[in-house]
C-alpha cells in the first residue's frame, strides 16, 4: 500500500509539473499497444496506461494546426488539387491510434473553382462520416454524402470545388473553449442564471459553472448536476448542452416550471486544456479525466488528492460544497458523444438491472430510475433516436467514473448516468445530424428531466415541437 501510494504521488506530481518521465514509461505504452486486441471500451482503458502516456506529453508538437482546438499531423500537398492529411491523436500520437478522430485545420493555398481531393489517413475508428468545411471559421458546411468515399478502413477521401483559397476543415463543427465562454456569457444578465468561476485548469484557464434556477428560496428544490466535454473531441455534447441551456432559460411554461422546482448546476467543459490543445480524449498531461474520480473510502466524500487530476478535483470540491449547502442532488448527467457507426443511435448507460435477474432491490431501484429517464428522453425526442434500455450490470463499478462515485455515496437517490449523443444519422433519420438537431436533442433532455422529477404536474405536451402548446 505504501509503495502504491508513493508511485501515485510521484506520477501525480510529474503530471502536474508536465515533467517528461523516463523512457521506460514509453516502452510500457508500446507494450500496451501491442497487447490491445480491440478498441478500448469505456471501462477498458486503464487509468494506469493513460497515466503512463504523460511521459510523452513534453515533446515538441507535430501539430500543424497551431490554434485553439486545432489538430492535424503532417499535411502533404503532392499535387495542386490534392492534399493528404495525416491524423494525429492526442499529444502527438501518445494514444493508440484508436483515438485518432478529432481533426481541425486550415489550408490557405487551395485552388479555387476546381475539384480538390483531401485524403484523410490514419483513422483509428473505421467508421465513415461527413466532415465539415468553412471559409471563415464561423459558418460551416457539411460535405455531401456523394463527396465522401472510404477507399480503405483507415482512409477517408472528400472532394469539393472550393470558392476561396482559405478553407477550414474539421471532423465536425468545432466547439472550442472560447465558444463555450461566449455562449454562457450571453446569459450573464438573466435573472435565473449565474456564472461562477470555480477554479483554474492546470494551464491557468477559468473553469466556469452555470447555475440555472428561479431566484428566491432554494430549500424546497432539488438539484440536477450536468457536466460535459470530459473528452475534448466530443463536440456534439456541447451543441446538445447549448440546446438544453437555451431551453432551460427560455420563455416556455415548462422552462419556468423547471426553474422553480430545480437547481441546475452545469459544468459545460471539464477538460478545457485538452479542448484548447486540440486533443480528442485526454488532457495535455495525458490523463483521461473520465476514469479519475478516485474516491477515498466511504463515508468520506473526498477524492484522493494525490491521485486525482486538478480539473476533477476543482469540480468535485465544488460539488462537495453544494452537497453541504443543498438542495439535495437527484440527478447527475455526464454528457459525451459517440463516434460509432453512422446509424448508431444516441444512447445512455444504464447500470445494474432488475431483481428478476439477481440484482438487489437497492441496485434495481437505480436501474429502474435510469430506465425511466431513458424512456422519457426517447419519448421527448422520438424513440428512433435513442437506445439504452438494456441492463448494464456491475461493470461500471470496475472503473473510477463519476457514476461509480455517485453510487457509492448516494445509491439510488442520485440518478447518475452517462448520455452519449451522436454525430451520425441517429438511428435512421435519413440525414446527418447538424448542430441544430443536437440543440433540439438538448431541449428534449430538459423535457425529460422535467417529466422525471414532476410528471404529474408538468406541462402536458410531450414532444419538443409542441412546446408552444404549453406557453
Ligand atoms: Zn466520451
Amino acid at each position: 500500500m505504501q509503495a502504491k501510494r508513493w508511485w501515485a504521488a510521484t506520477v501525480g506530481l510529474a503530471l502536474l509539473a508536465g515533467v517528461c518521465a523516463a523512457s521506460s514509461a514509453w516502452f510500457g505504452v508500446r507494450a500496451w499497444r501491442a497487447r490491445l486486441p480491440t478498441p478500448p471500451s469505456r471501462y477498458g482503458t486503464s487509468t494506469q496506461a493513460l497515466l503512463d502516456l504523460a511521459s510523452h506529453a513534453g515533446l515538441a508538437s507535430r501539430n500543424e494546426a497551431s490554434f485553439e482546438s486545432g489538430n492535424i499531423g503532417q499535411i502533404e500537398h503532392p499535387k495542386p488539387n490534392a492534399y493528404v492529411l495525416n491524423l494525429r491523436s492526442d499529444n502527438d500520437d501518445a494514444l493508440p491510434n484508436w483515438w485518432r478522430q478529432w481533426f481541425y485545420l486550415r489550408l490557405s493555398d487551395v485552388p479555387v473553382g476546381q475539384q480538390v481531393s483531401l485524403t484523410l489517413q490514419g483513422a483509428g475508428f473505421h467508421n465513415s462520416y461527413l466532415p465539415f468545411y468553412s471559409y471563415n471559421n464561423v459558418d460551416w458546411i457539411q460535405f455531401a454524402d456523394s463527396a465522401v468515399t472510404q477507399p480503405a478502413p483507415s482512409v477517408l477521401v472528400f472532394t469539393a470545388a472550393f470558392a476561396q483559397r482559405t478553407v477550414w476543415l474539421a471532423r465536425y463543427v468545432p466547439y472550442p473553449y472560447s465558444r463555450m465562454q461566449r455562449f454562457i456569457a450571453q446569459f450573464s444578465g438573466h435573472p435565473a442564471a449565474q456564472i461562477s468561476i470555480i477554479g483554474k485548469t492546470p494551464q491557468g484557464r477559468d473553469m466556469p459553472v452555470l447555475t440555472i434556477t428561479a431566484p428566491g428560496d432554494q430549500s424546497r428544490k432539488e438539484r440536477v448536476v450536468i457536466h460535459a466535454r470530459t473528452h475534448p473531441g466530443e463536440v456534439a455534447s456541447s451543441f446538445l448542452l447549448e440546446g438544453l441551456i437555451s431551453f432551460l432559460l427560455g420563455p416556455s411554461v415548462r422552462a419556468e416550471q423547471l426553474r422553480s422546482h430545480l437547481v441546475f448546476t452545469i459544468l459545460p467543459m471539464l477538460n478545457i486544456d485538452g479542448v484548447v490543445a486540440g486533443n480528442n480524449r485526454v488532457t495535455p498531461q495525458g490523463i483521461n479525466l473520465e476514469g479519475t474520480w478516485l474516491g477515498l473510502a466511504p463515508p468520506s466524500l473526498a477524492l484522493d488528492p494525490l491521485r486525482t487530476p486538478p480539473e476533477v478535483q476543482v469540480f468535485h470540491k465544488y460539488l462537495e460544497r453544494l452537497l453541504v449547502a443543498g438542495p439535495a442532488v437527484t440527478m447527475a448527467l455526464n454528457l459525451h458523444a459517440s463516434a460509432g457507426e453512422p446509424k448508431n443511435q444516441a444512447f445512455a448507460f444504464a447500470h445494474f438491472g432488475s431483481t428478476a435477474h439477481g440484482f438487489t432491490a437497492f441496485e434495481a431501484e437505480l436501474y429502474n430510475k435510469q430506465i425511466k429517464f431513458i424512456k422519457l428522453l426517447a419519448a421527448a425526442q422520438g424513440p428512433a433516436w435513442l437506445t439504452g434500455g438494456s441492463e448494464g450490470g456491475r461493470d461500471f463499478l470496475k472503473a473510477q467514473i463519476p457514476e461509480r462515485w455517485w453510487w457509492e455515496h448516494f445509491g439510488p437517490r442520485v440518478t447518475a448516468l452517462t448520455f452519449e449523443s451522436t454525430y451520425g444519422l441517429a438511428g435512421d433519420q435519413g440525414r446527418w445530424l447538424k448542430p441544430n438537431d443536437l440543440r433540439a436533442f438538448g431541449a428534449a433532455v430538459g423535457e425529460a428531466i422535467g417529466r422525471f422529477h414532476f410528471a404529474s404536474d408538468f406541462c402536458t405536451a410531450s414532444v419538443v415541437k409542441n412546446l408552444v402548446k404549453c406557453r
